[in-house]
């Protein structure tokens, strides 16, 4: 499932291709994704400026302009959803693939077609410009890379909270856009307990515990870091095939439990346990 990061990676790679194109033709090759596709979504959308490629937590959002309106495809990448880009004369040529569910023809000749095999992703369009009120978004907690994702407002959240760490920081309304992989990476880093209660995160008075001021920043390194390495990978991904969306992050925790725990010094392996139903690795020396 993809998280932040690869989603801003899929972001960057499909912003110079589609940004100031217009649409000139949208290929639907069935009628659903996970949701049924908007009634007449071809019709409403073709001849359209794409103003912007954007990002909400894990959603892909599609800017489009007209003289009448704005509207905003707002989309998910599911389980195994990927976008490709290709010339006209490639997309024609090529032999189509199975999963090739959607096609955006732009006016330049670029042609990005929509692959996803499980079908667990979706594009669900915000047709009066206001994607931020759709449904999907209005809740989401801030960007994890912005300013208004700071100490005091992890503490605020978290603030007598008896839920364990891992699952409070799963809650894309505490914070967006962190997923199984880098909630464990963090508390990795960090050296946090899964286990512990978010309460943890704030002091008595509902301030900042310093674990709270260690945890942080920590995040948001962990997220940039990844987002630096989706885009290396995107830049040969680009050159090879034009492909984008996965690729393997090297992780410090997450998935190797039984392997050794990269700290110095520390001589113990990392450890699974579920929590809610979803793995979660960790240190069982260093995070105490
Ligand atoms: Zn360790």
């Amino acid at each position: 499932m993809p998280e932040l990061p690869e989603v801003e990676t899929v972001r960057q790679g499909l912003l110079p291709a589609m940004k100031g194109k217009i649409l000139i033709k949208l290929e639907l090759n069935r009628k659903n994704l996970r949701f049924d596709f908007d009634d007449d979504l071809a019709k409403r959308l073709e001849a359209k400026h794409i103003t912007d490629i954007g990002r909400r937590s894990k959603y892909l959002l599609m800017h489009f302009a007209s003289a009448k309106n704005k509207q905003t495809l707002i989309g998910h990448l599911g389980m195994s959803g990927k976008f490709t880009i290709f010339s006209h004369n490639e997309a024609k040529m090529r032999q189509p693939q199975k999963h090739d569910h959607v096609v955006f023809y732009l006016d330049d000749g670029t042609a990005v077609v929509y692959n996803d095999p499980r079908r667990f992703g979706f594009m669900l369009l915000a047709d009066d410009g206001n994607w931020q009120t759709h449904k999907l978004i209005r809740d989401i907690g801030p960007e994890p890379l912005t300013s208004s994702f700071d100490a005091a407002h992890l503490a605020t959240k978290s603030s007598g909270k008896k839920t364990n760490i891992k699952n409070h920081l799963l809650n894309q309304k505490i914070v967006a856009g962190l997923g199984n992989i880098y909630v464990c990476e963090a508390l990795f880093r960090a050296k946090i307990n899964p286990t512990l209660p978010a309460s943890i995160l704030a002091t008595k008075a509902g301030k900042p515990s310093k674990i709270c001021q260690i945890l942080v920043p920590i995040i948001k390194d962990i997220l940039q870091e990844a987002i630096a390495a989706g885009g290396s990978t995107l830049n040969d991904y680009r050159q090879a095939d034009g492909n984008l969306g996965y690729f393997q992050h090297r992780f410090a925790a997450y998935g190797r439990e039984g392997k050794a725990c990269t700290n110095a010094n520390c001589g113990d392996d990392i450890a699974r346990i579920v929590q809610s139903g979803r793995s979660t690795f960790y240190c069982p020396s260093c995070q105490r």
